[in-house]
């Protein structure tokens, strides 16, 4: 596969003086760190849109802050809390799935795609089918609907900037204009809070315990995510959309402190890494100022103060998620939507208590060897391989699946 640069007119996209951006999942972590850097530049930014899923009161404090043309709920039972809180100013209110679309849709230069899960896969689409520039931190759409993703991007125009730490690092490295020269590309992971953990000690793990990472504070299903590796196997498919490599090219290291977010191999044998203290307001601040640089409030790197960084190879017997998440690109077609899925609802599973942490991966395989292989032409196959994915998966987990539309 020819890699297809996420940036083709890197070059000729001008930085205004000021940028009209929307930001889709707000209220989250992602989000509301986005949030954050807006309001630590004034008058450098306009805001369309904002959208969150139900919390309408955090939505609405950041609406009276930011003052977007519209603030959209995904939940229309939060619509009417929404409507009240935001009376008295000209902030717009909207509930609904198809409303949050509708605010993606929206003329914004530049957009957030900060939802989590495969929920945003048509408000992201919607963007980039306008040819916005759109920041990516939802990696899921990008595994559930990797092809057709990238194809749309292409067709329509739109620049793709990776917002995970990792996928930020190859971009800030990586050589778009010789990609024959690059041998291979290295993700780091963190190893998640289980790293050290044998594998019976791992089973005990509660959600509690399963959701504190050790270096990056994130939402929920990420941090679960992380300690299952899970995560590491979703941006081994991401890396492979977004840089256009074969996923025997791609190369996971354990890196316990999260300073190397990750690196690029050339056919010279140099290997060029970008460094940061674990703060994703710098891959926003990089995605939301781009092509310039803009300033973030993360601690700088004291490499000295650190002393040492450490290394190993992921052990694929503990974190199975791996071998999956492979097995998945491999496989192609529809199994990384079914990858996709069937963690979602795991992920959710282990969340409310229902299977064990171990429990995770087994439904992931379980799911993905029920499924089969399946053909993905079409956004309506993926919509209905997700499904149907998310039925065996939680028949498997015992428990009621959502699902993108
Ligand atoms: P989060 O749970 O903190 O926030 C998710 C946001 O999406 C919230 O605003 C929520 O209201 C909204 N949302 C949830 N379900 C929705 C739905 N069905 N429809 C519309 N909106 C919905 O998650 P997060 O940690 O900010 O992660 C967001 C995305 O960014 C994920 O895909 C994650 O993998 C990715 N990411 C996060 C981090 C991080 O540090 N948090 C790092 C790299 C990548
Ligand atoms: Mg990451």
């Amino acid at each position: 596969m020819a890699v297809t640069s996420v940036v083709p007119q890197a070059a000729v996209i001008e930085c205004a003086a000021h940028r009209t951006i929307t930001i889709l999942g707000s209220t989250g972590s992602i989000g509301s760190n986005t949030v954050d850097l807006v309001l630590r530049n004034p008058g450098a930014f306009e805001v369309e849109a904002l959208t969150a899923h139900s919390n309408a009161a955090k939505l609405a404090r950041q609406a009276r802050e930011l003052r977007p043309k519209l603030a959209v709920v995904a939940d229309p039972g939060a619509y009417a809390e929404l409507k009240e809180a935001l009376s008295g100013t000209d902030v717009e209110a909207a509930a609904g799935p198809d409303a949050v679309v509708a605010a993606a849709a929206r003329p914004a230069e530049w957009v957030m795609a900060a939802i989590v899960g495969a929920a945003g896969l048509q408000p992201t689409l919607a963007a980039a089918r306008r040819g916005a520039v759109v920041a990516l931190a939802n990696k899921e759409c990008l595994v559930c609907a990797g092809e057709l993703m990238m194809g749309e991007v292409r067709r329509h125009g739109a620049t793709l900037l990776p917002v995970d730490s990792e996928h930020s690092a190859i971009f800030q490295v990586f050589d778009f204009e010789q990609p024959e020269k690059v041998e291979r590309i290295i993700l780091t992971a963190s190893g998640g809070p289980f790293r050290t953990f044998d594998y019976a000690a791992m089973a005990d793990v509660t959600p509690s315990q399963a959701v504190a990472h050790p270096n990056w504070d994130m939402g929920a299903k990420i941090s679960v995510d992380s300690a299952t590796m899970m995560n590491k196997g979703l941006e081994l498919i991401e890396a492979h959309h977004l840089f256009g490599l074969p996923e025997e090219r791609i190369e996971i290291l354990v890196h316990p402190q999260s300073v190397i977010h990750s690196l690029v191999a050339y056919v010279d044998g140099s290997v060029l890494a970008q460094l940061g203290t674990p703060d994703m307001r710098t891959p926003i601040a990089y995605a939301l100022g781009w092509p310039r640089r803009m300033d973030a409030p993360a601690a700088r790197l004291d490499l000295a103060a650190l002393g040492s960084l450490t290394f190993e190879a992921p052990d694929l017997k503990r974190f199975p998620a791996l071998r999956l998440a492979r097995q998945a690109l491999r496989s192609g077609g529809g199994a990384p939507t079914v990858f996709n899925a069937a963690n979602e609802v795991a992920v959710q599973a282990f969340l409310a208590g229902r299977i064990g942490f171990l429990d995770i991966a087994a439904v992931v395989e379980d799911t993905m060897d029920r499924m089969g292989e399946s053909v993905v032409t079409s956004l309506d196959d993926v919509i209905e391989i997700d499904c149907s994915a998310r039925e065996a998966a939680g028949e498997r987990a015992r428990m009621p699946v959502g699902g993108i539309s």
